[in-house]
């Protein structure tokens, strides 16, 4: 341990995309900011790597060098009777695997000033006054702002104060499956979502380069099964001629926290806030938007602790929240009623998967009357 106290003006725990990103817009205003990470970049990170347009068009620089694969059409199945394609001019989802497009951000901050710590792991905060010491395995850090943008576990939360833990956090599997490149060239052209592929969730494959991202996450229905489910899943696709697969699982917070997202100067974004999207799980633009908002408010309130939690809410408030709300309830009426949802899906599952496409694309979010405008669907698909 090196006993020297580095002081900057914000610290930010996690070098996935809601760090990274509020890292590189504090550092382009000219801002003192550290990325303190635990594991050796680039590492990587249990995730699908599906990026949808509404994130990748909101990029403030070209992150092309990165990205695998591009997708303009995606299918969504119902079992093998029901399946609605959406198409659009851009590409709906851009594939990325999670090392290298986290890695490219950092590396983007680091140019405009960013200091990155790799290999240290925050151990604790120790609160001595007015003043917070980060305490890692190798050092001791002090800042004016804390970011915890540590993820689905986030550690940082409980260490700043937040006791019970108010997100929903979901089990989700990720496989990457390589394949023959005979086999891989059967299955690369479509990204394909399958509702039910897991009861009370949905199966996903998205071709990268040169292997497939294959996973399931299960929303509603705590089953202990999942490893089993995945394996069917694969099998269901038809994906043959496996040559290796790494097997990996992780959870994914789909409601955001209850009991507020600010406590003294500890800020959450991210995953660590709880911003995935409630149906789809998809959590990468949310945590580049939860960080820019973020970031935002702390350059406006030139640091000041009180505006900036007053203005990172008000942010919020503005359209994130009230989409995460509207996405939860659809969520909980989604895989909870499999039945009624099936018989709507029948009549209006194309204009769903449309909806849906939009939503990616970030030409419409989820309505705010989501419930009742639900539940006239209900009584047309039903009369
Ligand atoms: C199986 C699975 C599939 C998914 N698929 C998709 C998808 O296809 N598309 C999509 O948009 N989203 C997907 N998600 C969700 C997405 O991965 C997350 O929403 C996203 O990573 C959140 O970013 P973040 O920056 O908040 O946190 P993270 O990306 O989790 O980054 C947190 C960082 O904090 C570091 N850290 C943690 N503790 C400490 C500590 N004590 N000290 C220092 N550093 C620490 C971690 O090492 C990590 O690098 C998926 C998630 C899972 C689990």
């Amino acid at each position: 341990m090196n006993n020297e106290i580095l002081a900057f003006d914000v610290a930010i725990i996690g070098a996935g995309p809601s760090g990274a990103s509020t890292a590189l817009k504090l550092a382009k205003e000219g801002i003192s900011t550290v990325i303190i990470e635990k594991e050796k970049l680039p590492r990587y990170k249990v995730c699908g790597g599906g990026f949808v347009y509404r994130g990748l068009s909101n990029m403030s620089f070209d992150v092309n060098e990165v990205i695998e694969t591009k997708f303009h059409t995606v299918d969504i199945f119902l079992g093998e009777k029901l399946h609605f394609k959406t198409t659009r001019k851009d590409p709906i989802i851009s594939m990325i695997m999670r090392d290298s497009f986290d890695e490219l951000i950092i590396k983007e901050a680091k140019k405009y000033g960013a200091t990155l710590m790799d290999e240290h792991k925050v151990m604790s905060l120790e609160k001595n006054e007015s003043l917070t010491t980060i305490v890692t395995n190798k050092s001791k850090i002090t800042a004016k702002i804390i970011v915890a943008a540590d993820g689905a576990y986030s550690p940082i939360a409980k260490m700043a104060g937040w006791k019970t833990d108010t997100r929903k956090l979901i089990p989700a599997l990720e496989y990457e499956v390589y394949v023959t490149d005979e086999e891989y060239k059967k299955h690369c052209d479509s990204v394909r979502f399958d509702i039910d592929a897991v009861p009370g969730g949905y199966g996903w494959n998205f071709p990268k380069k040169n292997h497939f991202s294959i996973g399931v996450g299960c929303f509603e229905n705590k089953t202990s099964n999942i490893k089993a489910l995945c394996e069917d899943y694969i099998n269901f696709l038809g994906i043959k001629n496996i040559t290796s697969i790494e097997r990996h699982g992780f959870q994914i917070p789909v409601s955001a926290r209850t009991d507020g997202f600010v406590k003294e100067n500890v800020f959450l974004i991210g995953d660590a806030a709880g911003f995935a999207d409630s149906i789809t799980a998809e959590g990468i633009s949310n945590a580049i938007y939860s960080g820019n908002l973020l970031a935002d408010a702390i350059i406006e309130s030139d640091l000041n602790i009180q505006e900036t939690e007053n203005s990172y809410l008000k942010k919020l408030n503005l359209r994130l929240l009230p989409e995460l709300e509207s996405s939860a309830k659809l969520a909980k009426w989604f895989y909870r009623n499999k039945t009624l949802r099936n018989l709507i899906l029948k009549k209006y599952g194309q204009r769903f998967s449309e909806y849906m496409g939009d939503i990616f694309m970030g030409t419409k979010t989820y309505p705010v009357d989501v419930y009742d405008t639900l539940m006239k669907k209900v009584k047309n698909a039903i009369l």
